[in-house]
Formats: structure tokens, C-alpha cells, sequence
């Protein structure tokens, strides 16, 4: 019998857990091509009921914490426990190149090669919030292509980290030993979304390893609200010698145990939502406007002949000035 028409030809490699189609459906999804969208979306729909089932860490940390060396560590551990693990690495060079010029076969070779594994380098320049709308989908196919892991890494400056966290289940933020310092560099903000926080390099100095392990216990019980589920943990590790991450992972664990999870994930999805439909009325507004006609208001808004409100109530032509 004929396959269905509607049917993506990736859709059923992918499911039976393809890395070949699992990369090559990803790429589908990152296009920007309008023929290319389409098919994502058909593509999407169809995995959409076989996501969902992993358990997805969102890892950040400043360049040189040891963020590559550990998820390698660690997620040659989960793979070699029989877990399959996929990482979503966003490549901190491409920033400023456009492409990936580190590579993650060097940044993780031994992960790189393990067959249970998965690893998408993404450039983190430019569109950051497409590339994290495209993430958000990547994960989606992982799962679909029976990945139990998904580990997120964004690197730890600017505003990728409250993108990651939203869009996974349990946040980590790598430190290093003198924590005491850096936590002046640590963004409060970023604090609040970390549900664990691993001090990496323990094997440098162990001593100011465990001092900063109690600065940070400090740190994030102050900031944790009275009832939460889940009172944020520091711990600390050394991805080289990979003592500690057992201890890490046991924590995720106790996390997803003791979380209500879809209450979260519901949420996030909501904000996918809310996110995808104002980038797309925004896209439906652009192609509908003329673009001389707005290029005209926002000179005449940078000249000051015309204010910011008066501006918007010109483009829109309704007297609201958008409100
Ligand atoms: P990233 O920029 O956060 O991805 O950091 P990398 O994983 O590339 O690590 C930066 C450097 O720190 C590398 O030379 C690693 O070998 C080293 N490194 C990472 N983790 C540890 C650790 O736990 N102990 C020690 N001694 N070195 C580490």
C-alpha cells in the first residue's frame, strides 16, 4: 500500500532514530527558505506526538569553565549507561565567523564518535533568538528520533540563557573554584534560573573549590522563593578526572522526580507560542507594508519630526500609535 501522501520522507527514519535523517531534518528546520519552512512544518507536525519523552538540561557557564569537557565527560557516562544523548552545542566562535570554525569533533571527540550519541553544533552569532526558536524544534526531533537526553549548552554572556532555560527542564550553570569573584560577574538574572550549579576545576584547588561551593549554597538559598518545589543545589566536580558528575546527574534526577515537569513544559510551550506568533505577525506586517513608506516614518521618527507613538499610530494609520 502507498505511503500516505502527506507523508515527510524523513518522518519515518527520523522515528526509527536515524542521525542521518535526524541531522538532515534539522537543517530543513534551520532553513530559511520559504519551500524549505513548509516542509519543516509538515515534518514537525508529524514527529510532534513521539516528542517529548527526554529529559532536556540546559548547561551554561562562561568560555573556559570546562562546558565542552563536560558534557563529554558526562555524556559519554549517560551514553555508555545506555542512554541515548544528544547535544545541542552552540559554538561560541561563530559569534563573530557566521560558521562553526571550532568544530565539536574536537571540542568532544569521544562523544563525537559513540554511537548513542548526537552532536549538532549551532552558530550562536547574529539571530539568536532564531537559532533559539530552531533549537527549541531541534529538540523536538531528537526526542522524536528516540533521544533520552538532550543537553542544551549556550555560552554564558548575553541573553541566550533565559532562552535556553526556557525551553528545557532543568538549568545548570558551571563555575569555576574562585566563584567569590565571579559571582560579582554572574549575572543575578542568571542566577534565577539555575536549578543547579556545578563548581568545575574542584582537582585545581580543592579547598576554594568547596569555599565556593558554600558562597554559591548561600547565594542561591537567597534567591530561592519560600515553597519552591525545588531548592536549587551547588555541587562541585571535575570534568577532567570526571569525579562529581555522578553526583551531578543524580541531582537532575532528583529533579525531575520531584518536579512537576508538564506544568513547566506547558508554560514553555505557551511562550513558543506567544514568541512564534509575534515573529510571524511581524513578518506578515513586513510583507504587507511598503517598505519605502516605512523607511519615511522611521527617518522622520530619527529626526524628531515625528515621535516614537506618533510614528507607529503613522505606520499602522489607525491613531492608536500602536497601543
Ligand atoms: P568551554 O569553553 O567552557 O567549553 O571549556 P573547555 O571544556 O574547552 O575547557 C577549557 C579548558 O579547561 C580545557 O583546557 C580543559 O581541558 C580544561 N578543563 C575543563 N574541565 C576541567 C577540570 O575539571 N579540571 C581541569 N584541571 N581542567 C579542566
Amino acid at each position: 500500500m502507498a505511503e500516505p501522501a502527506a507523508s515527510h520522507p524523513l518522518t519515518s527514519p527520523l522515528l526509527s532514530g536515524s542521525r542521518r535523517a535526524l541531522a538532515k531534518a534539522i537543517t530543513l528546520v534551520e532553513s530559511t527558505r520559504p519551500e524549505h519552512e513548509a516542509q519543516a512544518q509538515a515534518l514537525l507536525a508529524e514527529v510532534a506526538p513521539h516528542a517529548g519523552n527526554s529529559v532536556r538540561v540546559g548547561l551554561t557557564g562562561v568560555p573556559g569553565v570546562g562546558k565542552s569537557t563536560f558534557i563529554e565527560a558526562l555524556g559519554v557516562r549517560l551514553a555508555d549507561s545506555g542512554k541515548r544523548v544528544a547535544v545541542l552545542a552552540v559554538d561560541p566562535s561563530s559569534a563573530r565567523t557566521g560558521g562553526s570554525i571550532m568544530g565539536d569533533k574536537t571540542r568532544m571527540p569521544r562523544l563525537t564518535v559513540h554511537p548513542q550519541a548526537f552532536i549538532r553544533p549551532s552558530p550562536s552569532g547574529g539571530t539568536l533568538g532564531g537559532v533559539a526558536r530552531r533549537t527549541r524544534e531541534t529538540i523536538a526531533l531528537c526526542e522524536a528520533a528516540g533521544y533520552d537526553v538532550v543537553l542544551v549548552e549556550t555560552v554564558g554572556v548575553g541573553q541566550s540563557e533565559a532562552q535556553v532555560a526556557a525551553m528545557t527542564d532543568v538549568f545548570v550553570l558551571l563555575t569555576l573554584p574562585n566563584a567569590g569573584d565571579e559571582l560579582q560577574g554572574i549575572k543575578r538574572g542568571i542566577m534565577e534560573l539555575v536549578d543547579i550549579c556545578v563548581v568545575n576545576k574542584a582537582d585545581v584547588s580543592p579547598h576554594a573549590a568547596i569555599r565556593a561551593q558554600t558562597e554559591l549554597r548561600t547565594a542561591l538559598t537567597l534567591l530561592t522563593p519560600h515553597g519552591a518545589s525545588w531548592r536549587p543545589v551547588a555541587l562541585r566536580a571535575s570534568a577532567l578526572s570526571g569525579e562529581g558528575l555522578e553526583e551531578v546527574w543524580n541531582a537532575v534526577e532528583r529533579y525531575v522526580a520531584g518536579t512537576d515537569l508538564s506544568t513547566r513544559r506547558r508554560a514553555q510551550t505557551v511562550q513558543w507560542f506567544d514568541d512564534l506568533l509575534r515573529e510571524a505577525v511581524w513578518r506578515a506586517f513586513q510583507a504587507g507594508v511598503e517598505a519605502g513608506h516605512l523607511r519615511a516614518i522611521r527617518a522622520d521618527v530619527a529626526a524628531g519630526r515625528l515621535t516614537a507613538v506618533q510614528g507607529v499610530a503613522a505606520v499602522l494609520g489607525d491613531g492608536t500609535g500602536g497601543r
